[in-house]
């Protein structure tokens, strides 16, 4: 038997279910779904993505027995909608969309009324006794069809419509009449025969796998395949092609077409979210030509006094309902659904688990948890740890001053300011210099996607709150405000002009309110969020399911609290050399670095060693008692000499050094690799007075807290940059004695903790006899990854990004922890440190203990614990959590 590779549904049965998206794209797979689940589906069949494989595989052709399949299905089609395809006096219309797994904005766009031509139009007006809406169809499908299919230039004919309305004195398409369209018609397919030199086909058939090869082609079309980059898509998967018996939103008032989320998208609110248009067809409710109207008035939309479906057509709006409470209990999470109805009946077009923002994603796992439609496992394993980042950010400071300049839409949360840009190529470019820039649009399309993507925010004119711009910016946690009629934005000179007359021009600064839909000009400061509520519980149930420990990278008291109120059960990685650089401390740490004798030396510690001593009281104190790793002085020294001639001639008045003896210093300091030069152990090594001096003040301390304030403290302290064993033990014993001499003196019980960073290959290497001295290890990926590919992170910018596109590296390592290299020494690491040492603590530090990826990979060699800056803890802990469970 040949190979099935078509899939019908219809007429309440299907070939294929939920599950099988993979084969028959998300799309397929749910229109499927909803046909056996007794859901009004107009009948179809998808043919499967294995076909899209083949068609690429084989240059472009189809399995052989792929036409007999497809025509074996229309007929199917065409027994159950009782009409035949290219029949002149009851003519069957089709759909023809596209459905990858994953949803793919970057896809081709839907052909629909396929089957048109100039005999069977005539069929249609018989039929639906209406002729401007036949040749209203057929002008659309002349227009898609060109588009999409044959690849015309859309300009030239959205021109034609333009001038069609121009002569005929009208605003609004549906002002133009039967006549109007049929002129169209005719007009288009001249433009497409002098443009593109090919009559338009006629014979439906040639139509249908015109579409059907279209679908297949636009997987590797420029757009799609920049989608998937930025999505980690992979190219192997493939696009299914659904082909559909139309049904008509566009017959009449008693007709509408709309899009609805069974709960709010934006906030994740319990109520039924959507916008619908009364006769219309298709995209008309996203393409933001007219304004949508709300399906309901549970909530003031934006479009508030347009009347709402509930109130004009009840009925369908009740089945609705229905159909809402049936799709939520049979998929237990939020839909985002696509209906049309047609004169007064029902179908379902689409559904799929919607796109939502952070906090919806919150609110939503947690709520359905209580409504006991899912458990608490699959509410933590729902909210991606990525999507955290979003709620994470800061929103606009409640008291702050703001001058709001116009408003829109609230489509997707957050408080951003920036440069006003207006194309997106051009926010790409600015971001790419660094700077922070607001992509104003009057409506985006999946063309702008990489400007989206590069922008803080984006502002559109027109569109609702399911516009392209609304769902793509929701999806990637972007700030936007969409569909913000009072701007008119003007792409030739570069500006838009509010109601009140105010322009706005490229790069002025303008700062956008999410949540609020407002638009403010200049920057407002912002304040970071709340963490409480459905948040607060849904990191409970995060804490349950986890087992690896997080803490925070934290370099002072203010930042250890807000490691702590993130959830940080303690600091992974505290820096002194930030506490080295406040402008008090500064003059003494020179003073010690100018000093080549010793005792000059330790004359200017001696001033810091106060200062030190209570910034780790501070610290220690904000932590109670969690465990607190230390890094000793870990840069090279001439990274806090001043380096221009200004600055060392100043120092030299302040200091009383003359300007000679100082330029040989910082000459004598300055270094080729500073990276791989005389830094980290190798600064205890050569001057031990200074690590004697950081070892005391973080014990004094300790004892402080434990004997005067009943603290139980075990101070980790961590040495950096080893690379071989002897250089740890002739460290740590001094440390060891500086440690004994201060419990000693303040004659307390204490214990201590004396490890090391794992950053260099040859420490992971030879981590069995470091781990002989190491109490515990840490491993520095930063400096890992650095030394590992050899290469420097503040240099790599020249060169990385490029191997990034083309694809010589998939990701950036010092983002996502390479696992195949620099994990493999991690992995080693581990296993020898803990073949001397059993019970040896380990965690990671650096950038990468917030990436979820790299989280997830610690969690699996078995670390203790992994660190990241505090923003990220709630992030870490969600990953270290989806780890657990997976
Ligand atoms: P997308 O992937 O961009 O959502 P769809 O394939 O869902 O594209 O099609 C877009 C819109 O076209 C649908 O929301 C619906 O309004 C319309 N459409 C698709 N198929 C049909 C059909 N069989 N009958 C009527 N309208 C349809
Ligand atoms: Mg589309
Ligand atoms: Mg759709």
């Amino acid at each position: 038997m040949a190979l099935k590779y078509v899939y019908f549904f219809g007429g309440g049965q299907a070939d294929g279910k939920a599950d099988m998206k993979n084969l028959l794209g998300g799309k397929g797979a749910n229109l499927a779904e909803m046909t056996s689940i007794g859901l009004p589906v107009p009948p179809g069949f998808t043919i499967s993505t294995e076909v899209c494989t083949e068609f690429y595989k084989n240059n472009r052709t189809h399995p052989a027995s792929l036409a007999a399949e497809v025509s074996a299905n229309l007929k199917k089609i065409e027994d159950l909608m009782g009409k035949k395809f290219g029949d002149p006096a009851n003519p069957l219309l089709l759909s023809v969309r596209s459905g990858a797994r994953a949803s793919m904005p970057g896809m081709m766009d839907t052909v629909l009324n396929l089957g048109l031509n100039d005999t069977t139009v005539k069929g249609i007006v018989a039929q639906s006794g209406d002729e401007r809406f036949a040749y209203d169809a057929y002008r659309r499908f002349v227009q898609m069809y060109a588009d999409v299919v044959l690849g015309m230039n859309k300009d030239t004919l959205d021109h034609l419509l333009e001038q069609k309305k121009e002569e005929r004195d009208v605003h609004f398409d549906t002002d133009l009449t039967a006549g109007d369209w049929k002129d169209l018609v005719g007009q288009y397919k001249a433009a497409i025969k002098a443009e593109l030199d090919i009559d338009f086909p006629e014979d439906p058939q040639e139509q249908l796998w015109g579409a059907i090869n279209a679908v297949f082609g636009s997987w590797m079309n420029q757009r799609a395949i920049t989608y998937r980059k930025l999505n980690n898509i992979p190219a192997e998967w493939g696009t299914a092609v659904n082909v559909q018996g139309m049904v008509f939103g566009n017959m009449g008032n008693d007709c509408a077409t709309g899009v609805a989320f069974t709960r709010d998208p934006s906030t994740g609110e319990n109520y039924f979210y959507g916008e619908f248009l009364v006769n219309a067809q298709g995209e008309d409710v996203v393409a933001g030509i007219r304004t949508p109207q709300p399906i309901n008035r549970a909530k003031d939309n934006g479009n508030g006094d347009l009347p709402s479906m509930e109130e004009v057509m009840p009925e369908c709006y009740q089945q609705l309902v229905q159909i809402r409470e049936i799709l939520e209990q049979h998929y237990k999470d939020m839909q985002d659904i696509e209906f049309t109805i047609e004169k007064g009946v029902l179908y379902m077009l689409q559904t799929r688990n919607g796109k939502r923002t952070a906090p919806a994603s919150i609110k939503i796992a947690v709520d359905m948890v209580n409504e006991g439609l899912i458990d608490k496992k699959t509410a933590v394993l729902r909210v991606a740890p990525s999507q955290l980042d979003q709620l994470l950010h800061p929103t606009l400071d409640p008291h702050a001053k703001k001058t709001v300049i116009a408003k829109g839409l609230p489509a997707s949360p957050g408080a951003v300011s920036g440069e006003v840009v207006f194309c997106a190529d051009e926010a790409e470019a600015e971001a790419k210099t660094g700077r922070k820039v607001i992509l104003v649009r009057i409506e985006t399309s999946p063309e702008d996607i990489h400007g989206m993507h590069a922008a803080q925010g984006i502002l559109t004119a027109r569109g609702g709150m399911t516009s392209h711009a609304a769902v793509v910016a929701r999806g990637m946690g972007k700030c936007c405000v969409a569909g913000c009629g009072e701007i008119k934005v003007d792409y030739t000179n570069e500006s838009f002009t509010t109601v009140t007359g105010q322009v706005v021009k490229k790069g002025d600064l303008i700062t956008l309110d999410g949540s609020k839909g407002e638009v403010m000009l200049g920057v407002v400061p912002t304040v970071s969020v709340q963490l409480t509520g459905d948040f607060a519980k849904l990191m409970g149930w995060v804490d349950e399911f986890r087992t690896m420990k997080i803490r925070a990278n934290a370099d002072t008291p203010h930042d250890a609290r807000v490691a702590r109120d993130f959830g940080a059960e303690g600091i992974g990685l505290c820096r002194t050399e930030h506490m080295f650089f406040d402008a008090e401390r500064i003059a003494a740490v020179r003073e010690m670095i100018l000093s080549d004798e010793l005792e000059g030396r330790e004359r200017a510690l001696a001033k810091i060693l106060p200062m030190q001593t209570s910034d780790f009281i501070g610290i220690f104190k904000e932590m109670k008692g969690l465990p607190v790793t230390i890094r000793l002085l870990d840069p090279p020294l001439h990274e806090f000499l001043p380096q221009n001639e200004k600055d060392i001639e100043e120092l030299s008045k302040t200091m009383k050094v003359p300007v000679k003896t100082l330029k040989y210093t910082v000459e004598s300091l300055h270094e080729f690799n500073p990276m791989l030069g005389h830094r980290g152990c190798r600064l205890g090594i050569t001057f031990p007075e200074i690590y004697d001096m950081q070892v005391r003040a973080i014990m004094t301390a300790a004892c402080e807290l434990v004997k005067n304030e009943g603290f139980s403290i075990v101070p980790e302290i961590m040495i950096p940059l080893i690379a071989t064993v002897k250089e740890l033990s002739v460290l740590k014993q001094n440390a060891v004695a500086i440690c004994e001499e201060v419990i000693a003196a303040y004659g307390v019980k204490m214990e201590y903790l004396i490890g090391t960073m794992i950053e260099l290959p040859r420490a992971a290497l030879t981590a069995d006899e470091i781990a002989t001295e190491a109490e515990f290890f840490s491993f520095g990926t930063n400096d890992l990854t650095q030394t590992t590919f050899g290469l420097s992170r503040d240099d790599a910018g020249k060169f990385l990004p490029f191997y990034i596109d083309n694809g010589i590296m998939d990701e950036d390592p010092f983002v996502t922890l390479d696992q195949a290299g620099v994990g493999q020494l991690v992995k080693i690491a581990c296993e020898k440190g803990r073949s001397t040492r059993p019970n040896i603590k380990l965690g990671i530090c650096g950038e990468h203990g917030g990436n979820p990826a790299s989280v997830i990979f610690c969690h699996k060699a078995g670390l203790n614990y992994a660190s990241c800056s505090p923003f990220r803890v709630p992030i870490a802990r969600l990953a270290a959590a989806h780890a657990a469970l997976s």
